[in-house]
């Protein structure tokens, strides 16, 4: 048997970091969210709303020029930088320094993206989430892994873990799987789920906040860039897994009485991360 760590609201109040009355945006952390490809700008905006709202001090979305408009107007309070394709990203240049990088909601996986983001970890130094189409070009390219700063998080929903670790027979074999290929590559596996398991190496985490109305189209695009902006904040990357799940989860279980399961959607998570904060 595993041991696992339950986190509870007693487990979590031991990581969370209240917000310090003298702080200011530049000391809360820049998050950078890369993602977007035409027909799913929605997904990176919802990605860097949520990191705002998740306490980092400012937020840029690198995307495909076609998304400039959608993003700014979806989103006001972030910064925009854009590729030199229109529809897809191709090449990752910044000039800003982010304290934690999240790349992957709306991303697609067109060729040149996936050149461009082998290009990007090749000399990518900053600490990283990775979500959907990054971990689907991971899948392509099991030889990039190598090129992850240590303690990456990874976000998988369960067919994204299937691509990077293979088929399982039991729920035994996966969480073996999952420990050795978190040991190999030095990774956080965020096994999302009902409920999410983070695993750090032989660490198990349990979380026990979320219901099934967080079953919804952009739900994991939201929890990437609260991880993001968590690790921004200078969370350890295991504390901002833990937290950002948590937290997630907790929004839907607030908002149930309110919206029921079926009319919660992603831009609901982000409207009730205040109350979750609280
Ligand atoms: P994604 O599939 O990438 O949009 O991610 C879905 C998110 O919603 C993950 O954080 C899942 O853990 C969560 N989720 C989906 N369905 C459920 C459920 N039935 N109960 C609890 N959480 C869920
Ligand atoms: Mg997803």
């Amino acid at each position: 048997m595993i041991p696992i760590t339950i986190v509870d609201q007693k487990e979590i109040q031991k990581h969370y970091q209240p917000m310090v009355s003298t702080t200011h945006k530049g000391l809360q952390g820049h998050a950078l969210l890369i993602g977007g490809s035409y027909g799913k700008m929605g997904s990176v905006s919802l990605s860097a709303k949520a990191a705002l709202k998740s306490g980092c001090g400012l937020v840029t979305a690198f995307i495909p020029k076609c998304g400039y408009d959608i993003v700014q107007i979806a989103a006001p309070e972030v910064m925009v930088l854009t590729d030199v394709q229109d529809h897809c990203i191709s090449a990752i240049y910044f000039d800003i320094i982010p304290k934690a990088i999240g790349i992957g909601p709306g991303l697609g996986q067109d060729t040149a993206t996936q050149q461009g983001l082998y290009e990007f970890l090749k000399t990518n130094h900053f600490p990283l989430v990775l979500d959907a189409d990054a971990l689907n070009i991971l899948a392509l390219h099991p030889d990039w892994l190598a090129l992850l700063p240590p303690k990456t998080i990874i976000t998988p929903h369960v067919k994204e873990l299937e691509r990077l670790i293979g088929k399982w027979n039991s729920e035994a074999e996966l969480f073996e799987k999952t420990i050795i290929f978190s040991k190999k590559h030095q990774l956080i596996v965020v096994m999302k789920g009902a409920p999410t398991h983070c695993i750090d190496g032989d660490l198990v985490y349990k979380n026990t906040t979320g219901n099934a109305a967080l079953s919804t189209a952009g739900s994991g695009d939201v929890l990437t860039g609260m991880i993001t902006s968590l690790l921004a904040q200078s969370y350890e990357p295991i504390n901002a897994a833990l937290l950002g799940v948590y937290l997630h989860g907790l929004t839907a279980d607030i908002a149930l009485p309110e919206t029921g399961y079926q009319s919660f959607i992603a831009s609901d998570i982000i409207s009730y991360l205040g109350k979750a904060f609280l």
